[in-house]
């Protein structure tokens, strides 16, 4: 059993957390009906009226949302308070163009800082410790989101945000922060600069909350490893509010999703069907206590499992397994789906670093994929003949694993830009070409 900062919630009896979701779930569903025109519109189109809406049970009467929905909408289209009663906005990136803008009242800001701030006490935070955030802040909610909840647990926050690393290490070990959180490629990164630097004995960090980003259980390990840390997942999406949607705990095994704000629902992404408890399929969410953009049935993209195993944590909330990735990461070539994750397990898991680009390219018709991979420095000073037995077996695994042949071009430690924020893992060069 360990420490919770809403205990009340956190370790709810099933039933009783079930009758919670479902009474805020009737209030939101009334509460976007009347408010959210373009909402208004779908459960119309589809024949639901708020009174169809009772219970959990009945969730799966309701329209889905996609992404699509969010830019058609935009920026005001799925506001459902007066502007006026709002105080900040968050919004993506936008790197494919589908920027979506979210608001937020006090109050969501107030509820979605305390998904985060048990995110920080899972992880082992109290008022006791220096939480280091280095995702950024500004638009992307997860500086914002992590800063939020390391001040609700009381603890020191450093207002780091992304980029000078150097500055970052200095801070790190002046102040003693013990807690990181930014994205898990940016983990390894100051994981690395702190080793060049001859620094490891000189920082206190005990745990990290990484999220953002897919990421394998080996660049857990490393992360681990070259730290001396605990390293936890953390996961949201914008859209539903930022970092803090689930959050894992000691146990590691899955991210406890937080239920009294979030109901979830994994679907087959093909037909929209609801499929039982511990099938793999597309995750769904609804958000029943925001007020300002309340998403019902918001189709996220990410490929996952639910289960209701009992955890030691003594956490009753439900749990998701890792994503799979986003289906925005995922790789279509030669009409195989390949994940990135995939291929960062198989490096991994044969000595590299997680320093490595994918190069998808599109030659005489048929598509390529080149992985570029960093030799670490221990490698580099092998023999040539070392170094391409490395490269075989990194090819092999991979084919066996992705289903597809790759390229593996093995290059010199440190020639692959690093990245202070979400990591530049893919370039796709085929968009044009036949
Ligand atoms: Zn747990």
């Amino acid at each position: 059993m360990g420490n919770y900062y809403q205990a009340e919630w956190e370790t709810a009896p099933v039933e009783k957390m079930r009758e919670h979701q479902g009474k805020l779930l009737k209030e939101q569903v009334a509460h976007t009906y009347k408010n959210v025109a373009y909402y208004r519109d779908l459960m119309d189109k589809a024949g639901v009226a708020p009174e169809d809406i009772q219970s959990v049970d009945d969730l799966h009467k309701l329209p889905f949302l996609t992404k699509d929905d969010l830019r058609e909408a935009y920026p005001y289209g799925l506001l459902a308070v007066p502007l006026a009663d709002c105080v900040r906005i968050q919004s993506t990136s936008g790197t494919t163009g589908r920027r979506v803008v979210a608001f937020y009242t006090q109050n969501d800001i107030d509820l979605w800082d305390e998904c985060c701030a048990r995110a920080i006490v899972a992880a082992g935070g109290t008022k006791e410790d220096v939480v280091h955030v280095s995702y950024g802040y500004g638009l992307f909610t997860g500086g914002p989101g992590l800063n939020g909840g390391s001040h609700k647990v009381g603890s020191l926050t450093l207002p780091m945000s992304s980029g000078n690393t150097e500055r970052q290490i200095q801070f790190m070990t002046d102040l003693g922060s013990t807690i990181l959180c930014c994205t898990p490629s940016y983990a390894a990164f100051l994981a690395e600069s702190i080793k060049e630097m001859g620094l490891r004995d000189k920082i206190k960090l005990k745990a990290g909350i990484f999220g953002a980003e897919a990421w394998s259980e080996e660049m857990r390990r490393h992360i681990e490893k070259e730290l001396g840390i605990r390293a936890f997942d953390i996961y949201g999406l914008t859209e539903i509010s930022g970092p803090g949607v689930s959050f894992e705990c000691e146990e590691q095994t899955g991210m406890h999703i937080n239920e009294d704000h979030f109901i979830p629902e994994i679907i087959n992404p093909n037909t929209g069907e609801v499929l039982p408890l511990g099938e793999k399929g597309e995750l769904v969410f609804t958000s029943i206590s925001k007020k300002a953009f309340p998403l019902l049935r918001y189709r996220t993209r990410d490929i996952c499992v639910l289960s209701r195993e009992k955890c030691s944590c003594g956490r009753t909330l439900i749990k998701m397994a890792k994503p799979m990735g986003r289906s925005d990461d995922m790789l279509i070539i030669r009409g195989v789906n390949v994940f990135p994750s995939q291929i960062e397990t198989v490096l991994l898991s044969s000595g590299f670093e997680a320093n490595y680009q994918l190069v998808v390219d599109r030659v005489n018709f048929s598509d390529t994929l080149e992985v570029k991979v960093e030799l670490t420095p221990d490698m580099f000073s092998d023999t040539v003949s070392v170094i391409e037995s490395k490269e075989n077996e990194v090819v092999h695994k991979l084919k066996s694993v992705l289903g597809i042949q790759a390229n593996v071009t093995l290059v010199a430690p440190k020639s692959i830009a690093r990245s202070e924020g979400k990591a530049v893992r893919i370039i796709d060069n085929r968009a044009g070409k036949i």
